[in-house]
């Protein structure tokens, strides 16, 4: 038997989540970022899956798209970062992509390049994040440069990001935008990633650019109702290949940090940081065996980890252990390691098999 190790996409699941995104904000087109490899997922799976849903892709370099329209995707993709030096203007422009421009020296480049047809371009503009776009106060002039460039097509966009957006209370959001809103008046503009998205109407505009909720999982640091309809795309599973009994006192695991308080039944499951587990998890993470609650007990090996199941029924060797996705948020097992969703799934290394399930729904392939 293969080891019992894999991350199960439920494409599905994905295309409600970007249904979901399109009835929260009607009014948008709708970007699907797919940067990192579509956060850990695969970003060849997800973009073809979400052909029919996304109005346009966002990556985070040349060669990202580059892989996707080697394999034939043809939407619009924007390089939220533009290019890294000037070289790479005759590559986007082979490719026709989405342009960034976050500086005046990106302006300057393309300014200078001859390019075989102009690009439609995204002036970045730093609004109170602080950490890439131009300034506010020469956002008018270069927006009106851009305008005028020969190698920029049609109206160039305006964008902004977000820096508190999953934090209801925080003004810093109102501000950014308030500030976003003085600028370039009549410009077609951009400021929502997943948390604008969910919480902040009046951050939609034209065009919102959701992440990772795409992925089923909430940006937001607590509850709220427009994420609670979120299916997860991604199920980290393993099984179970052994088992034992360990009396009170007896310690688990490297360093022994987990030691039993009651005689204990102690579960290996063949998952570990080298497949994209935490290493970080704590003791008492929860951990479903068997589709049963059960919690993390001892530290995180490279390929294994073991789970108390003392009292659960039926738990043997093979059964099913699931580490999060289906009913069991990432988020949550998040929580426990001190780290963020975000980080865990995009840090899923390529050892971890992805398994596309079976998808009823999915539109008859055509081509
Ligand atoms: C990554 C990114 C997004 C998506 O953010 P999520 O929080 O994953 O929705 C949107 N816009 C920009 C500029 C980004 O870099």
């Amino acid at each position: 038997m293969a080891r019992p190790s894999q991350a199960r996409l439920d494409l599905a699941a994905l295309r409600h989540n970007a249904a979901h995104a399109r009835r929260l904000a009607p009014g948008a087109k709708l970007m699907a970022v797919i940067k990192a490899n579509a956060y850990g997922h695969g970003s060849l799976t997800i973009a073809r899956a979400l052909a029919a849903d996304a109005d346009a892709f966002a990556v985070a370099s040349l060669e990202e798209a580059v892989l996707l329209r080697d394999a034939g995707i043809e939407h619009p993709i924007l390089l939220l970062e533009g290019v890294f030096e000037p070289r790479e203007l005759d590559t986007a422009a082979a490719l026709n992509l989405w342009l960034t421009v976050a500086g005046e020296e990106q302006l300057a480049w393309l300014e200078e390049a001859r390019l075989p047809h102009p690009l439609q371009c995204w002036l970045k503009v730093d609004t109170g994040m602080h950490r890439l776009g131009v300034d506010v106060q020469a956002a008018e002039t270069l927006y009106r440069r851009l305008g005028a460039c020969r190698n920029s097509r049609d109206t160039p966009m305006l964008y902004t990001h977000l820096a508190c957006a999953d934090y209801r209370t925080d003004n810093a959001t109102q501000r950014q935008l308030a500030l976003f809103d003085t600028l370039c008046p009549g410009a077609p503009r951009s400021a929502a990633n997943s948390a604008g998205l969910i919480a902040w109407p009046a951050a939609h505009y034209d065009w919102v650019r959701p992440g990772y909720m795409l992925y089923g999982n909430s940006p937001m640091l607590e509850e709220h109702a427009n994420a609670a309809a979120l299916k997860p795309v991604m199920t980290l599973a393993s099984a179970v290949i052994a088992l034992r009994d360990v009396a009170a006192g007896e310690a688990v695991g490297y360093g022994g940090t987990w030691v039993a308080s009651r005689p204990s039944r102690i579960a290996t499951v063949a998952i570990g940081y080298g497949d994209g587990y935490p290493r970080q998890a704590a003791n008492g993470t929860p951990v479903l065996v068997g589709g049963q609650a059960a919690s993390l007990a001892g530290r995180v090996s490279m390929d294994m980890l073991t789970v108390d199941v003392t009292g659960l029924n039926g738990i043997r060797h093979g059964s099913e252990a699931i580490l999060w996705g289906e009913g069991l948020p990432l988020n949550t097992v998040a929580r426990h390691a001190g780290g963020s969703g975000y980080e865990l799934i995009t840090r899923m290394p390529s050892r971890t098999p992805r398994i596309v399930l079976a998808d009823t729904e999915a539109p008859p392939a055509s081509r």
